[in-house]
């Protein structure tokens, strides 16, 4: 038998969330709503999906591997040179490709857990070392990152809001945290849920890019644009931290059907808008259901929550997918008591406190 690289060995699969298909045919079940994976329960652009749908006709091209007009798009809406841009099949590939560009063997990554679970695995595969600060108040605990740095530390991981918890950490902690790290450590800001936050004090990072070069900022597609099946994210940084991410990515890492709708779905501003308006209203209306049951939650900056059922989440997960909903065991975060909950639409959260009443 062969055997893989003893980096490889530690590792475990990815287990996402389980679906739709598997529970309706394990439960014997004609309907059944996932909330499991953060996706955007509105589906995408119409515009983004014409896009798309164009581009299969021509299947026997290769993609741009510049991402050219994709690029010269989000140049102009964040306000950066389009050489401060790199993308990737999703922000999933990126990590994993910051992995391989900045870490080696013996060399130290921090991170907070629990947090999102592809920065441990884009460390490990190189034979890295992962440094995992408890988060406290479910909060990213930046000093205790800041104690952990060391002449090995190369990358440090920062999602904001964090996965699973949906905290954020505001503006100036972040400021006061980048002043204290040093410009040889690369910081990663991942910030997947960007668009549905609302909090005044959250930080806009870009501009920040103007006076520190040891920042990637991470956006994707694949949560507010509703995009998730296409695997498309950027990362915007120093020109010269992209020419090393270059170096290491594949050519032609992302397919023109995601570039296209990608486009698109950037220009469709009025989906965007009725995303977040939607998904604000019923996080509004979650936590009234929630705190009407008595129910104790974390309150949550994406378009998800951590709610707290105080009973083992695996067992509780079994009997949510019997009445045909599927969340995200706590169980894997090692917050075992917890469900992460995606923002579905008002019905299916009805269809989610429909189950719920019946369990507690
Ligand atoms: C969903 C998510 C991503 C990854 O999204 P992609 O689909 O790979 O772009 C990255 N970071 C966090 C924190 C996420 O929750």
């Amino acid at each position: 038998m062969v055997s893989c690289r003893k980096e490889v060995e530690s590792l475990r699969a990815y287990v996402p969330g389980k679906p739709i298909d598997d529970v309706k045919k394990e439960f014997n079940l004609d309907k059944v709503t996932k909330l499991a994976s953060n996706e955007n329960p509105y589906g995408c652009s119409e515009k983004a999906k014409e896009a798309i749908i164009e581009t299969l006709k021509t299947p026997s091209l290769y993609p741009d591997g510049n991402c050219t007009k994709l690029r010269n798009a989000i140049a102009e809406k964040m306000n950066v040179e389009t050489n401060q841009l790199v993308f990737g099949a999703g922000s999933d590939e990126l990590l994993s490709i910051i992995g391989r560009t900045f870490i080696g063997p013996s060399d130290e990554a921090i991170t907070c857990t629990p947090s999102f679970a592809q920065y441990s695995a884009s460390v490990k595969t190189m034979g890295g070392k992962i440094i995992q600060v408890p988060l406290i108040n479910h909060t990213y605990d930046l000093n205790g990152i800041v104690d952990k740095v060391t002449d090995r530390t190369k990358v440090i991981f920062i999602a904001n809001p964090n996965n699973p918890t949906g905290t954020i950490i505001t503006e100036k902690e972040q400021l006061e945290f980048i002043k204290k790290i040093p410009s040889n450590i690369l910081i990663v800001l991942d910030e997947a849920y960007y668009e549905y936050v609302y909090d005044d004090n959250y930080p806009e990072s870009v501009p920040l890019l103007k006076e520190y070069d040891n920042l990637i900022i991470l956006r994707t597609f694949s949560k507010m644009y509703g995009l998730a099946s296409l695997r498309v994210g950027y990362g915007i940084a120093h020109p010269e931290i992209i020419d090393y991410i270059n170096r290491v990515r594949g050519p032609f890492n992302v397919t023109t059907g995601a570039q296209e709708g990608a486009l698109a779905a950037l220009s469709d501003e009025e989906f965007v808008k009725n995303t977040f308006e939607a998904n604000k209203a019923v996080k509004e209306y979650t936590y009234r259901r929630l705190d009407e049951l008595g129910m104790d939650y974390i309150e949550g900056h994406g378009n998800f929550l951590m709610i707290d059922f105080k009973k083992p989440s695996m067992d509780l997960f079994v009997e949510l997918q019997k009445k045909g909903v599927i969340v995200r065991p706590g169980f894997y975060f090692g917050m075992d008591t917890y469900q992460r909950v995606t923002l579905g639409t008002k019905e299916e959260m009805d269809t989610f406190f429909e189950a719920v009443e019946q369990l507690i």
